[in-house]
């Protein structure tokens, strides 16, 4: 296994964030992950794995090995009348991999389609969206565990799934993923609730849809509303929606009645983060090269090569302005590194 020297990351992160590695490999078979993390033991050198890096942003350069995961492959390893189960290699694209069973005709994450990524990172926050999270098709994960320095086979209930939150995410960096198996349904219940995927199927005129017609639909609701990163950096929502007691929920309704709020349980509610932001005017706002999406409030942007720093510092300011204009502490969704 190569590992390279001083290697800038702006092309291996969505922000296109200038930083750089101290070390770097990439790894395309599982014991080239034991190789690695014996090499950081041996040298003692932090390590941070990393797929498609949509997900991070890199504030500094990191001194340590960065380990880019590129394990492929898709097995079917049982099928039966009504669902599958496959496993699929960490390095695999996220979208592809929806395309794949889409195109097969196996549902249960056609919601997720074009969220940029790879197949390993998804369990990390339980990506989700349109109603649905990888959490409802993970059926296990085979991964390196660093502490013990075995390999393990995690089933779903162990990996403590949660809104954008996951074991992997609590204890962050213990446990390398190498391999998902999803189970998907041959039937499956179709996800239409949301306002915007219903809209779309009315104006195409579809009445029975399929997971390819709602597939689409999500891409072209994604493509009108969310910045192509590959155009305008970015690492898509960069807060979490913040959950409320339901006395500060009513607390805050009174005095905005147009608040943008859901139940969660008997007991808490989840704010809309963008609504938050928004009403604390950042909206479409720019300081310097960093800005605030002008279609979703959500998504911080980098507009002219703004470093990770600054971003990081222009996220703060925002996270500053709801908590003195609501008293919310808006959370990161973004990996700080
Ligand atoms: C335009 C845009 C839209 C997006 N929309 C959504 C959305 O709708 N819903 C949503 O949930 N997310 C969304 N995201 C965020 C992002 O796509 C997901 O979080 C995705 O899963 C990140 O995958 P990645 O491979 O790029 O992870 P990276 O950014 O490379 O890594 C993310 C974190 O996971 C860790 N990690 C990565 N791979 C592994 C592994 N194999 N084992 C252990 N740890 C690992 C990294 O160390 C890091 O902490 C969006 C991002 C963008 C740019």
């Amino acid at each position: 296994m190569l590992i390279q020297e001083n290697i800038e990351l702006s092309k291996y992160n969505s922000f296109g964030c200038k930083a750089t590695a101290s070390y770097f490999c990439t790894v395309k078979r599982k014991d080239e992950i034991d190789e690695a993390i014996s090499w950081c033991t041996h040298q003692n050198k932090p390590y941070l794995l990393l797929g498609g890096g949509s997900n991070i942003l890199f504030t500094k350069d990191f001194k340590g090995l960065i380990i880019k995961m590129e394990i492929k492959g898709i097995k079917l390893l049982k099928e039966t009348p009504s669902e599958v189960l496959i496993s699929v290699g960490a390095g695999e694209n996220w979208h592809l991999l929806v395309k794949y069973c889409v195109q097969k005709g196996w549902g249960g994450i056609e919601n997720l389609s074009l969220i940029p990524g790879t197949v390993g990172a998804a369990p990390i926050q339980n990506i989700g969206a349109y109603g649905v999270e990888a959490k409802d098709s993970i059926q296990a994960i085979t991964a390196f565990d660093t502490h013990t320095n075995k390999w393990v086979v995690l089933q779903n209930k162990d990996c403590h799934f949660d809104y954008r939150n996951s074991l992997f995410k609590q204890e962050k960096n213990r446990y390398i993923i190498t391999e998902v198996q999803f189970s998907l349904q041959k039937q499956p219940t179709l996800h239409t609730d949301y306002g915007a995927i219903r809209e779309v199927l009315h104006n195409k005129q579809i009445k029975q849809a399929s997971i390819e017609d709602i597939s689409n639909a999500i891409i072209e609701i994604r493509t009108a509303k969310l910045p192509d990163p590959l155009v305008l950096g970015n690492a898509g929502s960069f807060f979490k929606n913040p959950t409320v007691s339901i006395e500060q929920y009513n607390q805050l309704k009174q005095s905005h009645t147009d608040l943008i709020a859901f139940p969660i349980s008997d007991t808490q509610y989840k704010l809309a983060a963008g609504w938050l932001i928004e009403q604390a005017g950042w909206k479409g706002k720019k300081k310097g090269p960093v800005g605030c999406y002008e279609k979703q409030a959500l998504v911080i942007v980098n507009y002219a090569q703004a470093s990770g720093k600054e971003i990081f510092d222009f996220s703060e300011e925002i996270i500053q302005s709801v908590q003195s204009q609501f008293g919310i502490q808006l959370e990161r969704e973004v990996n700080i590194v």
